[in-house]
């Protein structure tokens, strides 16, 4: 088992996520952690550097400013699509996130922040996006990635049995 935090081990965290004004954004809850890989971008960028090196047990505060955590807001990222764009069955709520394909075949995720009968509101933007992130983390296990683990660049759950498709 690897003894500190560096690119390839699998990492499970508790953590609790705030704004500047304290205010509890996202956190793990009971059993469920968090469990990613260390260097593939599987979190912000200024949590996983600040998590480098450390052990089990270790406990740590971050702030991490928007450019390290989920990008500054761009103020042309609000825009409207015809309902009409969208299946007429499709459920869409405040909230949602979906990927769509801009004219050059690039993916986008798009969050949905309003729908009226003619327009979706959709940003561009993460919902957040320009916010400073207030991370306490407490390192709970480390283990060493599986060959299939590292092909995929994410692990398959704390012990690495969950299976998916591709
Ligand atoms: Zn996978």
């Amino acid at each position: 088992m690897p003894e500190q935090i560096a690119d390839d081990v699998v990492v499970t965290i508790e953590y609790i996520l705030r704004n500047a004004g304290g205010e509890i954004l996202d956190q793990s809850e009971g059993d469920d952690l968090l469990t990613y890989l260390h260097g593939h971008q599987n979190i912000v960028a200024g949590l996983e550097a600040a998590l480098a090196g450390k052990r089990v047990g270790d406990v740590l505060k971050v702030a991490v400013p928007p450019e390290d955590g989920y990008g500054l807001r761009d103020p042309d990222g609000v825009r409207q699509l015809e309902r009409s764009a969208f299946p007429p069955d499709a459920n869409l709520a405040p909230g949602d996130q979906f990927t769509a394909e801009l004219e050059d075949d690039e993916f986008v995720p798009l969050y949905v922040i309003a729908v009226d009968e003619e327009f979706v509101h959709v940003d561009l933007n993460h919902p957040l996006a320009g916010e400073t992130l207030h991370f306490e983390v407490k390192v709970v296990e480390l283990r060493d990635a599986l060959a299939n683990e590292l092909a995929h660049g994410h692990p398959h759950g704390r012990h690495g049995h969950d299976h998916h498709h591709h």
